[in-house]
């Protein structure tokens, strides 16, 4: 790596030296990865300076703000830090956002709270705006305005020759469509614009009972998200939380069911709506209330430290009985994944537009995510063999595609559709021929 250090303003880490172990490593903490350098960049001339490295030198470069998303590809790659691109600029006259690589989920929703609009956040307040958005970005509000994918206006990249570009429609059309949903494999991002929704009145937050009502309450779920209103969003959960000390009193070792939703309108029409649910007895609690913007990244309470955790997600056909029933017999206690998660999608999500980029209609009405968390290295092959035993069980009504930001280890042709798989490889090799960028799932 000679010559590159003299190069950056930020800082660059190499094999061997002091803190090489904290810079490589990411939020998933069962990819160790395996880098040449790692470049935490202080702003964008330190990502035009690594592209042109990497460019001169026949070498790689993977963008990785938080490693939420990492994978094995990024062993050989420069490894790119963008996090300390955290510039918001806000136009609520225009309606738009412009936000660096580097601005978390967290970050946005603080600046967008009490404006009256919203972007499309997902379950996580700590991935970064960027890197959930160029694969898709399926979030809370997205079933009444579709992917986050499908309200960019504009993407600041660094080509894989190290030149700084605007790309939009008018400027580069076949580029801009890989860029809203393609993933990371184009350029380095260095900001984005995107537009923004009304959000005027929000509900939100979390409705549990316990395990022992799971089957009662799926199948109030499952019927409510037959005729849910697009301004609803529901996500129903089966969680196992283990018995250790860093899981709070309330829950240790316990197994509950849940619904966490958000509503866009007012708390009498989320009431009335909720009410099959409410009428299920003894919730241990419901949280559902009036809250601002920056408390949806909260609502999943997912873990906020970096995680071993394994997890696969399924896209499902539909979510009937006997599918309640067969998620249930493979969700049971004594099951050694922690979590059972399933999404209901539909509305905006599988309506043809044209916005849509490389990201897609989802036809699929239900996402279905489980997983555990690997806190010993021996538990790696009960759980793998327990993901794939679920998902054996649940066959019947899995489809077979995977969406790009919920993938592990999926081959891109379970990824995209075929037509959408070759486009994508096509304008890689337009934009990038020598594969100077590199993607978490590569298109090629
Ligand atoms: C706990 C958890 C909850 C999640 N919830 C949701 C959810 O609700 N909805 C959803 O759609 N997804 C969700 N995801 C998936 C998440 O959106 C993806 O993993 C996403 O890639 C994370 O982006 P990141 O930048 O934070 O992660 P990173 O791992 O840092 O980046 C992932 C990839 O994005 C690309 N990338 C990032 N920044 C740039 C850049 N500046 N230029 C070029 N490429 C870049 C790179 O290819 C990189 O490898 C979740 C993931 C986790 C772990």
């Amino acid at each position: 790596m000679n010559g590159l250090r003299e190069l950056i303003k930020g800082s660059v880490v190499l094999p061997g030296d002091p803190g090489w172990d904290a810079a490589r490593r990411a939020w998933h903490l069962l990819v160790d990865q395996q880098p040449i350098a790692v470049v935490e960049a202080a702003g964008t001339d330190d990502i035009v300076a690594t592209v042109r490295y990497a460019d001169e030198h026949g070498l790689a470069v993977m963008a990785q703000p938080t490693g939420h998303g990492a994978s094995p590809a990024v062993n050989g790659t420069i490894l790119l830090r963008t996090g300390a691109l955290t510039e918001i600029e806000l136009d609520l006259d225009a309606g738009i956002v412009r936000v660096g690589a580097g601005v978390r989920w967290r970050d946005l929703n603080d600046a967008l709270t009490g404006t009256g609009l919203t972007s499309l956040p997902g379950s996580n307040g700590d991935t970064t705006v960027v890197g959930y958005t160029l694969g898709g970005g399926v979030g809370w509000f997205g079933r009444k305005y579709g992917q986050a994918a499908q309200r960019v206006r504009s993407v600041r990249l660094v080509t894989s020759d190290g030149v700084i570009a605007d790309v939009n429609q008018e400027s580069a059309p076949e580029l801009f469509w890989a860029l809203r949903g393609g993933g990371g494999d184009f350029g380095i991002v260095v900001s984005m614009e995107l537009e923004l929704m009304p959000a005027m009145e929000l509900q939100g937050g979390r409705m549990m009972w316990p395990f022992e009502q799971a089957r009662d309450v799926l199948r109030a779920f499952a019927e409510i998200t037959t005729y849910a209103p697009d301004e609803l969003s529901l996500w129903a959960w089966v969680l196992h939380f283990p018995d250790v000390p860093f899981v709070p009193d309330p829950v240790r070792g316990k197994s509950f069911v849940a619904v966490d939703g958000t509503f866009l309108g007012t708390p009498e029409d989320a009431d009335k709506l909720l009410a099959p649910l409410r009428a299920i007895a003894d919730p241990v609690s419901d949280q559902v209330a009036p809250i601002p913007l920056n408390l949806v990244g909260k609502i999943a309470e997912e873990p906020e430290d970096p995680t071993p955790g394994l997890l696969k997600t399924v896209l499902l056909s539909s979510f009937d009985d006997a599918a309640i029933d067969t998620l249930l017999a493979a969700a049971a206690p004594e099951s050694p994944l922690f979590v059972f998660e399933v999404r209901h999608l539909d509305g905006a999500f599988a309506r043809p537009d044209e916005s849509l980029g490389a990201a897609g209609v989802i036809e699929e009405p239900y996402l279905l995510l489980f997983g555990g968390i690997v806190a010993d290295p021996a538990l790696a092959p009960v759980i793998g063999g327990a993901i794939e035993a679920v998902q054996a069980k649940m066959a019947p009504w899995i489809t077979g595609r995977v969406l790009p930001n919920f993938s592990t280890d999926e081959p891109n042709t379970e990824l995209y559709p075929a037509a959408v798989h070759q486009r994508l490889v096509a304008i890689k090799q337009a934009v990038d021929p020598a594969g100077t960028i590199r993607s978490n799932h590569p298109v090629s």
